[in-house]
């Protein structure tokens, strides 16, 4: 039985399409679906899973490790924070001295901070990686301070 054939989904731009016709022409290149060959391709569909195939631009290396490495504070202070009420919810709010209050504000800045960062994660790819390593940096900064301030000092 023949494989059901479909339409590309995207409509591609003649140009377009011949680019990647082009690319493809004498070049082994497998399938990003599939895995099937696509050398001397002649319509931008994947002979085998009928995949809608187009050219891009990519990059030869995209880093995330400093934008997780960044957010990693953050989203374990609004665990911490969505933990601590959701046991309050159940037990009731403990009396709670100033320093605990502040440090369920801390918690509130820092999970607001990184998810502003999450919901901006295009913009802090954009930056220059010293830009990054500094954003990263200085967050795990304020949050080792706090904790170890919290650890001798509260
Ligand atoms: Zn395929």
């Amino acid at each position: 039985m023949p494989l059901p054939t479909s339409p590309p989904t995207l409509p591609l731009d003649p140009s377009e399409s011949d680019l990647l016709l082009t690319f493809l022409h004498e070049r082994d290149h497998a399938c990003p679906r599939c895995g099937y060959n696509l050398r001397n391709l002649t319509q931008p569909v994947c002979p085998e899973c009928q995949e809608s195939l187009f050219l891009k631009v990519g990059l030869q290396k995209l880093t995330l490790h400093w934008l997780l490495l960044a957010l990693a504070p953050g989203t374990f202070c609004a665990i911490g924070l969505g933990f601590f009420f959701g046991m309050s919810l159940f037990r009731g709010f403990p009396p709670m001295p100033l320093e605990g209050v502040l440090t369920l504000v801390f918690l509130a800045i820092s999970g607001t901070v990184g998810i502003w960062l999450a919901l901006r994660n295009r913009w802090f790819l954009r930056q220059p990686t010293s830009t990054q390593i500094t954003w990263a940096a200085t967050l795990w900064a304020i949050h080792l301070t706090a904790f170890l301030y919290v650890a001798y000092f509260a």
